[in-house]
């Protein structure tokens, strides 16, 4: 990382899960998106430590992409309750419950309707694009009673 990129070495938070320095970036969203009223900043990007951390955070009533990619996810949920589909489960979470998202597994956050749901998120720097569930793989998931429930709609 060169000088020009390298982050202030302090970057004190400014309250409301916002952090000074930190590029704040909404999710562009349309009738076709695949989620909803889900935010994300990027706290750490550092090629050398392979990783980025980033803070996704979403509405009440707000989700996350459902997907599933090559590369892993390393999640510790900081406010807020909701689910979380992984494969054929669907867990509750809550703050700061642990989450481990393996390769290619299917993979989706919701918060509740009462209170914003929001995230830390560990990942490589170099990584696979996700990819998006064709309708018969998201037929074949709602075979799955807790996942179909999950799922809605
Ligand atoms: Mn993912």
């Amino acid at each position: 990382m060169d000088a020009e990129h390298t982050p202030p070495l302090f970057r004190p938070t400014e309250g409301g899960y916002r952090w000074d320095g930190v590029a704040y970036q909404p999710y562009k969203q349309d009738g076709s998106a695949p989620f909803k009223d889900i935010s994300r900043q990027t706290l750490f990007h550092d090629p050398s430590l392979g990783c980025e951390l980033r803070y996704f955070e979403m509405d009440a009533a707000g989700y996350s992409t459902l997907e599933r990619h090559e590369h892993t996810h390393a999640v510790m949920i900081l406010r807020g309750h909701g689910q979380c589909m992984l494969g054929d489960r669907v867990v509750d979470v809550k703050p700061h419950d642990l989450i481990t998202i393996p390769s290619w597994t299917w993979h989706q956050f919701r918060a509740t309707d009462a209170e914003p749901l929001g995230f830390l998120c560990m990942v490589n720097t170099l990584r696979d694009r996700p990819a998006l569930p064709t309708d018969e793989e998201l037929a074949a998931m709602r075979a799955n009673p807790d996942v179909a429930r999950f799922l809605g709609g």
